[in-house]
């Protein structure tokens, strides 16, 4: 049967190649896309499939030879024009069903494609070797600033041991604070580059997790005496006794976030809670959350707090100083640690800040822990992870006073996390809920029961409705 092109006029109009062939892979139609790619007029009919891609069909005696899967799935391969000049195409064939015998290959030319992905590459890598360098610098000149400013600090301080003027004294104390700040500043740029050129590392040690905790109390508790702050840490008993993680890094993150509390609250308090959240075998999660009731952070500026340099507005750089850089490098050493860090604020009421991190329990730690966590099981219920089947536990028992007390406590933590879109956790507090509202009557059950399916269904505002229906009805005051 003689075909032609009227027969098959839509495909002329096709933006892809569009070639047919035979059992032969004699070609007996190419659209006019096909013919202009390939540089070919009329003279197209009667070539051979193997003449227009050598590299995938063969000619041979009784058609041609090719390892071409002619199935629905796209290839790359290499079309040759008439002048025997090549470009890369995404090629499909298939074995037409309607017209016998009759093979169809769709093509696309990529080659500008393939030409921009590889000018996109070439970009990126250039990117990358002027961020590795920029970083380098970085490193290089931050290490150099560290020394002059290290020797100014040794010698001042060793003035100030000596007797000297009390003009003279205010003079070096102010250097001696100067230097400090300058330190600091040093110190994160330092960080920050490291971390930007992934060149990070962790030093993890053993080490009394409260006394870590006591240390960065001392560092500021003056100045949150002399605010005329009040200043609450607790830890839930259940957070272990010794933990493996790297110190430095764990008191850095919390000291930035409570030098910012205590940079950004005039009145009112400062609060740290923490918490374990999770234990998988020798690790253990731990969730921190430090709170102030200071000047709060805008709900649009929320999203730039972790961006690097990013200070929420100029005014707030200049009464309070700083280069923006810590909470990005606060969140870069979290996520590093295994887990994220968050914020909830209102602008004039105070913000919360929440992180977690994963942390390792040495081999003789475990047991001595799962002993504790079975005797607190009787003590406190938060996220129990030891026998939850005692015969009579005062804070679980429903009803009594330590358990409502209990229940108001890790409610609020529960609509904090909530709050703060960390479902994960809020998860986890309704566990504890659960738990400690056993035995409660059944409309609060099935109170209960919805605000863990509004929770699983990550649905802010039933997960609102519904907390206010509970703590309406348990009369958690
Ligand atoms: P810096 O190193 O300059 O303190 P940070 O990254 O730690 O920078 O903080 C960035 C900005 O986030 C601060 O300049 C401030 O605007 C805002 N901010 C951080 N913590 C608080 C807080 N507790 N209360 C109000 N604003 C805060």
């Amino acid at each position: 049967m003689e075909r032609k092109e009227s027969d098959i006029f839509p495909m002329e109009k096709a933006l892809e190649m569009i070639l047919m062939f035979d059992q032969k892979g004699t070609i007996f139609y190419g659209n006019t896309i096909a013919r202009e790619k390939l540089e070919y007029e009329n003279d197209l009919y009667g070539k051979n499939i193997s003449d227009v891609f050598p590299n995938t069909f063969k000619n041979s005696e009784d058609g041609f030879e090719t390892d071409f899967v002619f199935e629905d799935k796209v290839e790359n391969i290499v079309a040759y024009r008439k002048n025997n000049t090549c470009f890369p195409v995404e090629a499909k064939i298939i074995l037409s069903e309607e017209l016998k015998d009759t093979y169809i290959c769709m093509a696309n030319d990529i080659l500008e494609k393939e030409f921009l992905s590889r000018e996109i590459e070439q970009v990126r890598q250039e990117a990358q070797q002027a961020a590795k360098v920029k970083s380098e610098f970085v490193a290089n000149v931050t290490h150099e600033l560290r020394t002059p400013v290290n020797g100014i600090l040794g010698n001042v301080r060793e003035l100030l041991s000596e007797e000297v003027e009390q003009r003279t004294e205010k003079g070096l104390r102010i250097i001696e604070r100067c230097c400090g700040d300058m330190n600091k500043i040093i110190n994160n740029i330092l960080d920050f580059s490291k971390l930007e050129a992934g060149k990070f590392t962790f030093e993890l040690c053993k080490f009394h997790f409260r006394n870590m905790l006591d240390y960065v109390k001392a560092q500021h508790i003056n100045k949150i005496t002399e605010k005329g702050l009040g200043f609450f840490m607790t830890v839930s008993p259940q957070v272990p006794e010794y933990i493996i993680g790297d110190e430095l890094r764990i008191v850095q993150v919390l000291n930035n976030l409570l030098s910012n509390a205590l940079k950004f609250t005039a009145l009112g308090k400062i609060t740290v809670e923490i918490f374990r959240t999770a234990q998988v075998n020798d690790k253990v999660e731990l969730f921190f959350i430090v709170s102030d009731t200071g000047i709060g952070i805008d709900k649009t500026d929320k999203d730039k707090l972790f961006q690097s340099f990013s200070q929420v507005d100029a005014s707030i750089s200049r009464k309070y100083g700083g280069t923006g850089l810590g909470l990005n490098i606060c969140k870069q050493l979290v996520e590093l640690m295994g887990g994220r860090i968050e914020v909830e604020s209102e602008k004039n009421k105070g913000s919360i800040f929440s992180f977690s991190i994963w942390v390792g329990v040495a081999e003789e730690d475990i047991a001595l822990l799962q002993e504790s966590d079975r005797k607190q099981s009787a003590l406190s219920a938060t996220f129990g992870i030891g026998d939850s089947n005692e015969d009579f536990d005062p804070v679980k028992e429903y009803g009594t006073r330590e358990n409502q007390e209990n229940l108001k406590r890790t409610l609020s933590k529960l609509i904090l996390c909530v709050e703060m879109e960390n479902w994960e956790k809020a998860e986890m507090f309704m566990e504890t809920v659960k738990q400690l509202t056993e035995g409660a009557p059944r409309e609060i059950s099935r109170l209960i029961l919805r605000l863990k399916m509004a929770i699983q269904k990550e649905n802010y505002d039933k997960v609102v409705t519904e907390y206010k229906e509970l703590t309406k009805v348990i009369e958690v005051k």
